[in-house]
């Protein structure tokens, strides 16, 4: 995990042994830390939230907040490139089947004025 990454309330940072939850408020709490508290209350915020574990199992949007900076920008430079070539092959098959219909037009006018 980041090393900017530490428990909210022990400020422990995460090891081998421990496993670590965000909050929806947004807090990161040890597993010892969380016990501590009321289910599903923020013992920072003392207001209902619900916990995610944070592991690699955890939904990839919630596994961005951590990524470093530089895995940051690598993930959406490479989902910005995936998602603009596939919107670029479509424009250009769609570019492609107006072209063709040019053509025949064309064809069809030297054809009919006989040019
Ligand atoms: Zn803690
Ligand atoms: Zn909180």
């Amino acid at each position: 995990m980041a090393s900017w990454v530490f428990c909210n309330l022990c400020f422990q940072p995460p090891h081998r042994k421990s496993s670590f939850s965000l909050t929806s408020c947004g807090h990161v709490y040890c597993d010892s830390c969380l016990r501590k508290g009321k289910k599903d209350e923020c013992l920072i915020c003392q207001v209902p939230c619900h916990t995610v574990l944070l592991s690699k199992h955890t939904n990839s949007n919630i596994q961005a907040f951590f990524l470093s900076i530089d895995g940051l920008c690598k993930k959406y430079s490479q989902e910005t490139s995936q998602i603009s070539d596939f919107q670029e092959k479509h424009r250009r098959r769609l570019v492609a089947f107006y072209q063709e219909k040019v053509n025949e037009i064309k064809l069809f006018l030297l054809y009919l004025f006989d040019l």
